[in-house]
């Protein structure tokens, strides 16, 4: 059967209608210009082979496998479906023209006729369900790289560029969290306003780059005093924040000695030159029913009195 409806579908025959539905694609508006790229000689044979193939060892798994290659190329290729369908249809149409006008005995064109248009039938389910495969493997590939995406720009947006902690807005966001959080679990939450003393003083002895790294170094020893869970950022200028995490009142004193000594305490090292430096630390634990705002600006005015009694210390707000 298979032989005989070969006859028909001759490669000469085969190869002018790839080439005719070549030309037409060329010219619809609606192919994207990434699958220009695919309409190569490569595409092209490609298709004549899915039409050679046409019923060849039908009855195996090999074919129903091969069937589904071309239809997935096409997708890749930004061809739509209804386009493969629309060439399909018509190569089938001229395949059952070409049996009619064939010598073939009545019966066998009758034969050959249902033939080509059961194996047409399949070549047009399996090549639905690759291309609906393709079209969907294509959109969890963007999907994939849209969430990447977002992620880096979260990261970029959540990190402060200098100091790699936490920025203003990710730190706004975050403790407006904790004080749901602790206000639902009844849990302590405190917050600490650090300042860098005298700051405008190293800008003015070595440079903003040098008061740059020295940002970055007080950085890395805020979160060296700090816990793991601890939120530390960066509220702005030579200001860090710290959010302490189901935290009372003595601990966080504690927290806030830690990060005084050890900016404190050594000088740091920056281009060849050692800069002693300290840092004032308010703190507040929220009261009941607290908004950040209220929250922030205690912990701030704690922070203004320790520098008012001459820097370099912890002054807690009243609880
Ligand atoms: P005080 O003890 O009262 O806090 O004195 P201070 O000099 O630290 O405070 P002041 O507010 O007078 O100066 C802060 C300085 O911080 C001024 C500003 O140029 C500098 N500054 C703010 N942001 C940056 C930054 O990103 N890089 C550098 N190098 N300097 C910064
Ligand atoms: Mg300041
Ligand atoms: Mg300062």
């Amino acid at each position: 059967m298979t032989r005989k409806l070969r006859s028909v579908l001759t490669a000469d025959f085969v190869a002018t209608r790839v080439d005719a539905c070549l030309a037409r694609l060329a010219h619809l508006p609606d192919f994207s210009p990434a699958g220009q790229n695919h309409f190569g000689e490569a595409f092209r044979q490609s298709w004549i082979d899915y039409l050679n193939s046409f019923g060849l060892d039908f009855d195996t798994p090999a074919y129903f496998a091969g069937r589904r290659n071309f239809p997935a190329a096409c997708a890749h290729a930004g061809i739509p479906l209804a386009v493969w369908h629309l060439q399909h249809s018509l190569m089938l149409q001229s395949i059952v023209e070409c049996l009619a006008t064939s010598e073939q005995s009545a019966d066998d064109i009758r034969l050959l006729t249902v033939h080509a248009m059961k194996l047409g039938e399949l070549d047009t389910y399996l090549a639905t369900a690759s291309h609906s495969e393709a079209r969907i493997d294509a959109l969890q590939k963007a999907l994939a790289e849209a969430e990447e995406k977002v992620s880096r720009l979260h990261h970029k947006t959540s990190t402060d560029q200098l100091t790699g902690l936490t920025s203003f807005s990710s730190l706004m966001e975050q403790l407006e969290q904790q004080v749901r959080k602790a206000e639902e679990r009844r849990q302590p939450l405190c917050v600490l306003m650090a300042d860098l003393d005298y700051f405008k003083n190293v800008n003015d002895t070595y440079g903003h780059l040098v008061g740059d790294m020295v940002l970055r170094h007080t950085a890395k020893r805020i979160r060296a005093a700090v816990r793991d869970f601890d939120i530390a950022g960066r509220f702005g200028g030579e200001e860090f924040t710290v959010i302490l995490k189901n935290t009372d009142i003595s601990l966080a004193q504690v927290v806030a000695e830690r990060i005084r000594d050890e900016i404190g305490s050594t000088p740091m090292h920056v281009k060849g030159a050692n800069i002693s430096i300290t840092i004032s630390l308010g703190g507040a634990m929220m009261r009941q029913g607290e908004t950040k705002e209220a929250l922030l600006g205690r912990a701030d005015t704690a922070l203004y009195e320790a520098k008012q009694a001459g820097r370099n210390r912890v002054i807690f707000a009243a609880t």
